[in-house]
């Protein structure tokens, strides 16, 4: 009797549009060693700092749905100890602040929550948090519907066809870290029949401004809008940055998959909030002095905020007040959906998968990890990379698009 093989598993790779995919554009090798290897970055400032923003929205809103506390928040009674809770929640997995971003008061003998004094304990990552808070939440919090909602979805294999590709169709997923369901109307010679609501509203004001948004409103039916919402522990990346595309790209695959869920409405835009904007660090004051000088940035300022800007310097040791409103401009950034903007991301994403994919095949078929996988990243990622010891190609990176 002939006895049968068994068959071969089979397997359908997922890929998480952050984790894998933003992750792999960032740096082919540094995720290779940090996303497929065993590998934790030993000092992962950014990686604690977007993680600790976004836990602490989440629980800010949690808070505000549960309590309804009148904002402004007091740093010290409201906010820091929705910081305790995340930053115990990020240190059980691994992940700790450094004391120049973040004082915590977990194991510190020393220094106890109720003993901090804002002028001296609120440091940047606290700075960051009490700001977004009280700029975006509240006119974010009374619009959002759902938050984390996972969504999941499957695309056919990129280059199936050729004989190596580990299955037919590869599985994609994203967490929505906040989903608004929206009521605006259009604006008409009659718009003071919108809701009084919608006035009061920065973020509703700030769609309103937005041409592109309100073209997109025009050609629609009806009144009742999805926006997906992302936060960013970032700073607002520069126009000819890879990931002021890579981020869009992100924002129009989340309205794909969530379209897919039933209970979907129409998804007309999503909102990216740059957190940093807030409270820019050093670092992030020159990069938007190089921003403007450049002309790489898309938001205009006054003449008061470019002087104050660009007379300042690391050196002269103070901060320059830049008015509200010039930062809360470089921190909502607003993109429309379409269907061909969606179709162009979808393609572009699955010439990544096809990228891993290849990287991965090389690997199984016994190529070393650094000859399998591209060691190129922008210079502020090698710098704060802990991989950059062995890796000896550092180039700056230049991707180019292939989809217009
Ligand atoms: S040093 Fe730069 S190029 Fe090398 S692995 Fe790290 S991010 Fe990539």
């Amino acid at each position: 009797m002939k006895l049968s093989s068994r068959s071969k598993p089979y397997i359908i790779p997922e890929y998480s549009l952050t984790g894998d995919l933003l992750s792999f554009l960032t740096c082919n090798l540094q995720y290779r060693y940090q996303n497929k290897g065993t590998l934790p970055p030993a000092t992962p400032i950014q990686l604690w700092f977007g993680e600790f923003i976004h836990g602490v929205m989440e629980e800010a809103f949690l808070k505000w749905k549960l309590n309804k506390t009148e904002f402004p928040w007091d740093w010290k009674k409201d906010v820091r100890p929705i910081e305790d809770m995340i930053d115990l929640r990020l240190q059980i997995r691994g992940l700790y602040p450094v004391s120049d971003h973040f004082i915590s008061t977990i194991n510190n003998k020393e220094l106890k929550s109720e003993d901090l004094i804002e002028k001296d304990h609120k440091k940047l990552a606290s700075a960051r948090a009490h700001a977004a808070i009280n700029t975006w939440g509240p006119h974010l919090f009374p619009l959002i519907n759902s938050a984390e909602v996972l969504l999941k979805g499957i695309r056919d294999m990129p280059n199936y066809t050729n004989n190596r590709a580990r299955s037919n169709y590869y599985g994609i997923n994203g967490i929505i870290d906040v989903l608004s369901s929206i009521k605006i109307d259009k604006i008409t010679k009659n718009s003071a029949q919108s809701t009084l609501d919608n006035y009061n509203n920065k973020i509703i004001k700030y769609l309103r401004n937005n041409k592109e948004f309100q073209e997109n409103l025009e050609k629609i039916e009806g009144n009742e809008y999805e926006i997906i919402i992302d936060y960013k522990g970032m700073k607002r990346p520069s126009l000819n940055d890879d990931a002021w595309i890579y981020h869009k790209w992100q924002i129009l695959t989340y309205a794909w998959l969530r379209s897919k869920q039933e209970e979907s409405k129409f998804i007309i835009a999503g909102i990216i909030f740059y957190l940093n904007e807030l409270v820019p660090s050093y670092e992030d004051l020159q990069a938007i002095q190089i921003d403007i000088n450049n002309n790489k940035t898309d938001v205009e300022i006054d003449k008061d905020d470019y002087e104050k800007i660009m007379n300042w310097d690391e050196d002269k040791k103070y901060y320059p007040q830049l008015s509200n409103k010039f930062k809360e401009n470089r921190s909502i950034r607003i993109i429309t959906i379409n269907s061909e903007e969606i179709d162009n991301a979808l393609k572009e994403f699955d010439i990544v998968v096809n990228e891993i994919e290849e990287s991965l095949i090389k690997e199984t078929e016994g190529y070393k990890i650094k000859d399998a996988w591209k060691a190129e990243a922008d210079e502020r990622t090698c710098k704060v990379c802990n991989f950059k010891t062995f890796c000896n190609n550092k180039k700056n990176k230049s991707r180019k698009f292939t989809v217009p």
